[in-house]
């Protein structure tokens, strides 16, 4: 029977992108989803790739390098599934006109007279003009991603390790990458505390042309190939510590009887940039993005918790235990956490989780496994 280099457990963004570099390097891969490829927050997302402005700081640059390296990425995968017309910001309370103009991305003020020259649809707002962004189709472009590799459409409830090979529903790895987003993971991580953040987005159809993407608290995107435009997001979080976090949001009770209304802000908050005509909501995407507290993503080899505050105690008091003599779970790692920017994140994330794992590269300190580890090892 058949034993894969890699088994990958979750088909979103992370998911496809890690199948996608592994498959690159000759690994051969499976990779199993409950809902199907881009099932959970990935087939939901808008999916826009904008820069994130602002004074440098560890998180922008982040954020910042990863839009770069991806839009890139996607540009040579699939150009049909990108459109890059770039990004209008403008001014909310998280952003005002200084933090949108003070930054090292080049950004041209477009004034409210020079955007009714381009559409008069424009209502009267100004903005700070980013080329380099876009929005694109997250659904093809993870089907894309998965070629060459097998998937297998279930529920991965356990995970059984035994002479060096990952057994799952009888299908058999060497390794294993967890990717489950907002799901509870297969194996005990205790210091990667994931929140959800829920989210609705629209795509609609219009007689307006919509010049580049605009984006205050919510985004619009321009026309897409499709002749649709997407609108998105909202941003909600509720407690869901009782509940398991469903990856398919129609079936959670957070959403029960009020998308209409989540609906309508949306459409009130995109008519408050442009006017766009015989507007009609054509599709709903409903989905939940997974967070942690620093917003940093996650990724890398896994720390087995427990094994490891066995064996060194006296981490918890301040002991520095260099991060190689960890006790780690056999060939399983982790990319998680990519919060919002999903798509950003994705490539960027896998490829360097891809080099860590086939050329033993370092993974940045920052997005370590071992950062979060230490965190709680030396809180509790
Ligand atoms: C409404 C909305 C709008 C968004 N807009 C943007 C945007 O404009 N730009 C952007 O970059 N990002 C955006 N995001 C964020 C982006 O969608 C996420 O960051 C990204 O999809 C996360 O990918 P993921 O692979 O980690 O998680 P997911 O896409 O949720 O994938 C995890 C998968 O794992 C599967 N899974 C989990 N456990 C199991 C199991 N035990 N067995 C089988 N399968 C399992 C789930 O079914 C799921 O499909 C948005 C998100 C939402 C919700």
């Amino acid at each position: 029977m058949k034993i894969y280099d890699f088994l990958i457990i979750g088909a979103g963004s992370a998911g496809c992108n890690m199948a996608y570099f592994l498959h690159k390097e000759n690994k051969s891969v499976a990779i199993v989803d409950r809902e199907g490829i881009a099932g959970g927050a990935s087939g939901a997302a808008g999916a826009f790739l904008s820069p994130l402005p602002g004074k440098e700081n560890p998180y922008n640059s982040l954020v910042n390098e990863a839009l770069k390296y991806s839009l890139n990425f996607y540009q040579n995968l699939l150009p049909i599934a990108v459109d890059k017309k770039g990004v209008l910001r403008v001014a909310n309370e998280n952003f005002d006109k200084d933090k949108l103009s003070q930054n090292s991305m080049k950004c041209e003020h477009i004034n409210s007279e020079e955007l009714l020259n381009i559409s008069k649809n424009f209502m009267d707002i100004e903005g700070y003009f980013y080329e380099n962004a876009a929005v694109i189709e997250p659904i093809q472009i993870c089907h894309e991603l998965t070629k060459g590799c097998d998937f297998y459409n279930l529920d991965a409830a356990e995970l059984y390790f035994e002479n060096g090979i990952y057994t799952l529903e009888g299908i058999r790895a060497k390794n294993i990458i967890l990717a489950q987003g907002v799901s509870s993971s297969l194996v005990k991580i205790p210091y990667m505390q994931i929140s959800p953040i829920f989210g609705l987005r629209v795509d609609v159809k219009t007689t307006t042309k919509v010049p580049f993407n605009i984006h205050k608290s919510i985004s619009i995107s321009t026309n897409k190939h499709d002749g649709t435009l997407s609108i998105g997001a909202t941003q909600e979080r509720h407690d869901s510590s009782k509940m398991e976090c469903l990856t398919t949001c129609d079936k959670c009770t957070f959403y029960v009887n009020n998308d209409e209304m989540k609906i309508e802000t949306l459409l009130k908050q995109a008519d408050a940039l442009i006017k766009l005509e015989d507007l009609e909501v054509v599709k709903i995407y409903k989905g939940a993005r997974a967070t942690i507290k620093s917003y940093f993503p996650l990724v890398g080899k896994v720390v087995d918790y427990e094994q490891t505050l066995k064996k060194y105690s006296s981490i918890k008091n301040g002991t520095k235990i260099p991060s190689e003599n960890l006790e780690y779970y056999p060939n399983l790692y982790v990319i998680n956490a990519l919060g919002s920017r999903g798509f950003v994140f994705g490539p960027y994330l896998a490829k360097i989780l891809t080099q860590n794992i086939i050329h033993n590269e370092q993974i940045p300190k920052e997005i370590s496994t071992q950062k979060l580890f230490y965190k709680m090892a030396r809180k509790n």
